[in-house]
């Protein structure tokens, strides 16, 4: 292909503009014209699109959010929504489209893909690493980072009082993030929506640990497992500790890029890039075991990626 155009969509994540700079600086460095599509399918359906040079995605790679914006649109979930935005990309010459987002996203591309046939390449971003045939989104690590830090500050004013501390973290339908922060913040409980837990025993098994002279606890909670407040509201009842909630919000969306989101976003832009250039299609790239690897986009939405079952083991045996 000789013109492509790439945006980001749905829920913002750091690295997200890592990726975006690799597909405009491969293009280029190919030969190819590149776009920059602002706002996502928003942005597409009103035309607010603008041919890229180098120097539009300078000072941007250390940068989190993403400086093309991004929204959520509802108009993109209509077919005659996505014929206009197909014509919107089929009046400026532009014959590839590298869509950087979430499950969400990813789906209104590959329905774009079916319905008009333009080669679409996706990549994943998002902080829920939540993308069905990759390891890996583009946003997780730096998440799981940000995560880590409040746990930290959490343990120590924990310990200070001897408190239940219960954590909220971002996964409305995964648990990943509350799953590696909880391993590495070495959380006593992890719970995920993934997984069942009985918070009944959970308190009884809370109250025996502080007879014994334990002298705090942190639950991490996936929003997608129950509302943190919930929870500790519950678990205050039960077990008469003194039980704190803390829900770390959006501040696990921000942030700069910590160096893996950095290095394998500018990999993934790279490779999407060059496969939509060759005339590639209908391709979700993504990791897996360390290696950059290629998913097909539709069994990538109508997939539900499963929680790894030897994090899951780990943080019971590390319990
Ligand atoms: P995150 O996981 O970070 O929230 P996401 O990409 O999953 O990101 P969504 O809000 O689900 O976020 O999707 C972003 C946009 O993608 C939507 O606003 C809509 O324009 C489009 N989209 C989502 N689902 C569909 C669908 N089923 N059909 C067509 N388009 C869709």
């Amino acid at each position: 292909l000789k013109s492509i155009a790439v945006m980001t969509s749905g829920g913002d994540s750091p690295g997200m503009n890592a990726a975006a700079r690799a597909v405009v600086r491969t293009a280029l460095y190919e030969g190819v014209k590149v776009w920059g599509i602002r706002d996502g399918y928003h942005g597409l359906l009103e035309e607010d699109m603008f041919e890229m040079q180098s120097k539009d995605v300078g000072d941007i790679i250390q940068r989190g959010g993403t400086f093309l914006g991004t929204a959520r649109c509802k108009r993109w979930k209509t077919p005659e929504g996505r014929m206009l935005g197909y014509q919107h990309l089929v009046d400026r010459g532009i014959q590839g489209l590298c869509v950087i987002g979430g499950d969400g996203s990813l789906r209104g591309a590959s329905l774009l893909s079916q319905e008009t046939g333009i080669p679409i390449v996706g990549l994943p971003g998002t902080i829920d690493n939540d993308v069905w045939g990759s390891d890996y989104t583009i946003g997780c690590d730096t998440a799981a980072n940000t995560i880590i830090d409040a746990i930290n500050k959490l343990r120590d004013t924990a310990s200070a009082h001897r408190r239940v501390i219960v954590m909220e973290v971002m996964g409305r339908s995964s648990g990943w993030l509350a799953l590696v922060s909880g391993i590495s913040g070495g959380a006593e409980y992890i719970l995920v929506p993934e997984s069942p837990f009985d918070l009944d025993k959970i308190c009884e098994d809370m109250k025996a640990a502080y007879q014994e002279g334990k002298r705090y606890i942190l639950v991490v909670v996936a929003e997608g497992a129950g509302s943190g407040q919930e929870i500790g509201d519950y678990i205050a009842q039960k077990t008469e500790l003194d039980t704190r909630v803390s829900v770390l919000g959006h501040i696990q969306r921000g942030g700069s890029p910590s160096v893996i989101d950095r290095v394998r976003a500018s990999q993934l832009g790279e490779q999407a890039a060059l496969a939509l250039i060759s005339g590639l299609s209908d391709i979700v790239f993504g990791f897996s075991k360390g290696r950059v690897v290629s998913i097909d986009l539709h069994d990538s939405v109508n997939n539900k990626k499963k929680l790894d079952p030897e994090y899951l083991h780990l943080a019971k045996v590390l319990f």
